[in-house]
């Protein structure tokens, strides 16, 4: 992976088991639009930190809340370390499995000269670092296959849980409605 190492832009997938799993879900439409969201905006000087495309005041929603995860797959955690505000373009490669399969060929077409235009490289090595990426992907999931299924006997998998491990605004906020539905997972 070094050789792409350099690049801003990256893709990344969420694992299976997690999809459509997230706090942002978890939280009122206030706390997040209200609260959250314009915190973030203004904590990033309304830019994206990726590409640092800054809209205009009325596209503000160009700009995406991102929410940095990791995950426990032995607990079924998703753990939320931060929050990014990203411009769509990027953060349609965060979630690349997802956006292959919404978007039109045209569509993805345009999303990878961003992504050509962002890392400063050609169309030829971002096709090479898509192959390399889904080698690495593919052996990757077989290890975590065989590691699920060792464990599937003593985990329920099927409640997901959510740990806050970073330094995120309104955090207290967040935790607290986490307790209340039930999905708060504290590691001690
Ligand atoms: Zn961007
Ligand atoms: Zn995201």
């Amino acid at each position: 992976m070094d050789k792409f190492s350099h690049f801003k832009l990256k893709i990344d997938a969420k694992p299976t088991m997690f999809h459509g799993k997230t706090v942002r879900k978890n939280l009122t439409q206030s706390l997040w639009l209200k609260k959250i969201r314009p915190h973030i905006l203004k904590e990033n000087n309304y830019t994206c930190v990726i590409c640092k495309h800054r809209p205009n005041e009325e596209n503000y929603k160009e700009l995406h809340v991102h929410e940095i995860e990791k995950y426990d797959f032995d607990n079924g955690v998703v753990k939320l370390i931060g929050l990014d505000l990203i411009c769509a373009n990027c953060h349609a490669f965060q979630h690349f499995k997802r956006t292959q399969l919404v978007l039109s060929p045209e569509q993805l077409d345009r999303l990878i000269i961003h992504f050509t235009k962002v890392n400063n490289c050609s169309i030829e090595d971002y096709k090479r670092y898509r192959k390399k990426l889904q080698s690495f992907a593919f052996e990757q999931s077989i290890e975590r296959i065989k590691t699920q299924e060792k464990k599937s006997s003593r985990t329920n998998i099927d409640h997901i849980r959510f740990a806050i491990m970073g330094d995120i605004p309104f955090k207290d906020l967040v935790i607290e409605r986490l307790k209340q539905k039930e999905v708060y997972y504290e590691y001690s």
